[in-house]
């Protein structure tokens, strides 16, 4: 048959048959991209209503903290709104520099790298280092950024069981020692709240003649008085790189990477998407920078978010919701089956409580779950009230 002959086919036509969400929608129980009209943190308004927050990754509560906010003001008066251009070539800021020094220093590694995104920093970052031939192993909960990042290495990627040591082992002794490898792990998992068990991937990882990259995004600010997953277990030396996010705990939007003088020089020249795309803002930067003062220099943010998180992990198990795994402040209430979930978060939505429903593909098939997190700026009066509201509606809807 000729071109002409054979029947054509829209590559639109998925548009068309994706109906789910509009469905969703027309049932009044669609529950992404919710605008608010206003934020203070700890709640936001929804078509005048006060929605009380527990579902943000701003774990400090710094977004509104007046250091953090008067210094991204100041730099938009100094600097502008845009760098206008990568890293690479016309953006890069003396302020990027001082951001990059400082977090080598919090973190305890020779050197870090600014990115405009944590998603982008797990990009550039795994294609820098991966390539055709090498190995990238992942854990079956790790971010989508990492899954992302690797494809773009053309690596292969092998993929082990949640924090399961046996079979990340069955994997790296699968491995021929003439291939270069890697192991990525999340070190804290942004749906089960648990965290990575570093103490016994190190140790794998030096068997196997494997590298190391931990993603810190939901630790930093949080563990370790927050200086992340590896700090928490005494190795900072042990894990290769650490990539993390600014938006969360450090109130701002970006993302770094950090690890020795070789490999982030490597890094720099080779990261396509520090290469080619538009560095971080001045007003950003500098609001990392003083989220940064903030952590360092009030450690009773950090205090506060665990006392919070406590609060809300006996509150919640008290009242018979499964939890799961959680160590940290992010809490999942496991519910099991999509429609519910989805209609647990709406009954909630509507008595003020803001949660995140999360379905299949974000969570294997039967563990839909509402992931909740909490924040220092929390009150005890608004956690007390969560759980009221969490206590009626889950008995309502026979979730508990
Ligand atoms: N890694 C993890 C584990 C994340 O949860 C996220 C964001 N949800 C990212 C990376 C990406 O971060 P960003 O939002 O800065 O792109």
């Amino acid at each position: 048959m000729t071109t002409t002959q054979q029947e054509r086919v829209d590559i639109f036509e998925k548009t068309r048959s994706f109906t789910r969400a509009r469905e969703a929608e027309a049932m009044g129980i669609y529950p992404f991209f919710i605008p608010f009209d206003d934020s203070e943190g700890t709640v936001v308004m929804y078509e005048g209503r006060e929605i009380l927050m527990i579902g943000s990754n701003n774990y400090l509560g710094l977004t509104t903290h007046p250091h953090v906010r008067e210094a991204a003001m100041k730099a938009v008066k100094d600097y502008g709104t845009s760098c206008t251009g990568s890293r690479f070539m016309n953006g890069t800021l003396a302020l990027h520099h001082e951001l990059e020094d400082r977090l080598a220093d919090f973190i305890g590694k020779e050197k870090v790298l600014v990115f405009s995104t944590g998603y982008q920093t797990n990009l550039g970052t795994i294609s820098a280092i991966a390539g055709r031939g090498d190995v990238v192993i992942t854990d079956k909960e790790d971010h989508a950024s990492i899954i992302d990042g690797t494809i773009l290495s053309m690596a292969e990627m092998k993929r082990f069981r949640h924090s399961d040591m046996g079979d990340l082992e069955r994997v790296l002794s699968r491995l021929p020692a003439d291939t270069g490898k890697i192991v990525i792990v999340d070190g804290v998992y942004s749906m089960g709240g648990d965290i990575a068990p570093l103490p016994e991937i190190v140790p794998l990882c030096e068997q196997y003649g494997a590298r190391l990259l931990v993603d810190d995004a939901h630790s930093m600010g949080v563990l370790a008085g927050g200086r992340g997953t590896a700090e928490h277990f005494g190795l900072t030396d042990e894990v290769d790189l650490i990539t993390g996010t600014f938006s969360k705990s450090f109130a701002s939007i970006g993302g770094f990477t950090a690890g020795d003088d070789d490999v982030m020089h490597y890094i720099k020249h080779h990261a396509r998407s520090l290469i080619f795309s538009a560095s971080l803002p001045a007003s950003n930067t500098a609001a990392v920078l003083a989220a940064l003062d903030v952590i360092e220099n009030e450690p009773d943010y950090v205090q506060r978010l665990w006392d919070n998180a406590e609060f809300m992990k006996q509150g919640l198990t008290e009242l018979g919701f499964d939890i799961g795994p959680s160590e940290t402040p992010i809490i999942p209430i496991i519910v099991g089956d999509d429609m519910r979930t989805i209609l647990f978060w709406k009954a909630l939505f509507e008595e003020g409580l803001f949660t995140n429903p999360v379905i299949p593909p974000g969570v294997p098939p039967n563990k839909s779950l509402l992931r909740t997190s909490y924040m220092a700026t929390h009150t005890r009066e608004q956690l007390e009230r969560a759980l009221n509201i969490l206590d009626d509606v889950g008995h309502r809807l026979d979730i508990i």
